[in-house]
Parts: C-alpha cells; sequence; structure tokens
C-alpha cells in the first residue's frame, strides 16, 4: 500500500457532493480572477477546505446522508437541464409554437410548408410555415 491509500483507510472518500464542491471552486477561482474580488477567491478557499473536510471524514454515515440530501435536490435541475438539451436538439428537426389559447406547447416537424396544427389540450388550430 502506498502513503495515500494508508491515509485514506477508514475515511469517506470522494462523493458526487465533494465533485460539485471541487467544480464550484474551480468555477469561484476563475471568476475571482476576472474580477479581482478577494471575496470570492476567500469563498473559493472556504468551498476547498470543506470539500478537503468531506473527502478525509470518518464520519462515513453523516457523509453519505449529506450527499443523499444534495442529490435529492440536484435531481429536479438534472431533470430540467435535460429537457432543454433534449430540446436545443429537437431545434434542428422541429420547431416550436405556442398555442394562442391556451399556452400549450406544439412541435411541428420542419420544413413540411404550410400546416395546420390542432393544439392536443384545448382543439385550437393555428396555422403556421415550418
Ligand atoms: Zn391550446
Amino acid at each position: 500500500m502506498n502513503w495515500f491509500q494508508r491515509m485514506m483507510i477508514g475515511r469517506y472518500g470522494l462523493d458526487q457532493l465533494s465533485k460539485a464542491m471541487l467544480i464550484l471552486t474551480f468555477i469561484l477561482l476563475i471568476i475571482s480572477l476576472i474580477t479581482g474580488l478577494d471575496i470570492i477567491n476567500a469563498l473559493a478557499v472556504i468551498v476547498l477546505a470543506l470539500a478537503y473536510i468531506r473527502i478525509l471524514s470518518r464520519d462515513t454515515n453523516k457523509r453519505h446522508q449529506e450527499n443523499m440530501k444534495f442529490l435529492q435536490w440536484l435531481n429536479p435541475i438534472s431533470i430540467k437541464v435535460n429537457r432543454n438539451l433534449n430540446r436545443l436538439k429537437e431545434h434542428k428537426t422541429y420547431r416550436f409554437y405556442k398555442c394562442t389559447e391556451c399556452g400549450q406547447q406544439l412541435r411541428v416537424p420542419k420544413g413540411k410548408g404550410k400546416v395546420k396544427i390542432t393544439c392536443p389540450k384545448c382543439k385550437n388550430s393555428i396555422i403556421k410555415r415550418t
């Protein structure tokens, strides 16, 4: 075993929350470089220190609970991000309209010329060129 493996015995190690904190540290450091604000630099150091405290912690139960809470908090955000990424991909092949009556989002394939789109929600139809 090397010194690193010996040091990590019984310690919690890296999880998603610590990884996110390390990424946040990196982002904060870049912001502090751009803005020259010491407070952001200090914040980056604090977040980095907290990440290391978590990684080297021996209270693995508590750290695991923290990580679970973080993942629960992150879940709705990642669903939203994924939905937006999908929409971005679909923009190549689809055109999006909003129903003039109820605001429902309508998706039509691109390049079909003039089409009548019927809203699935309120049956209102609009004519659009795609
Ligand atoms: Zn509608």
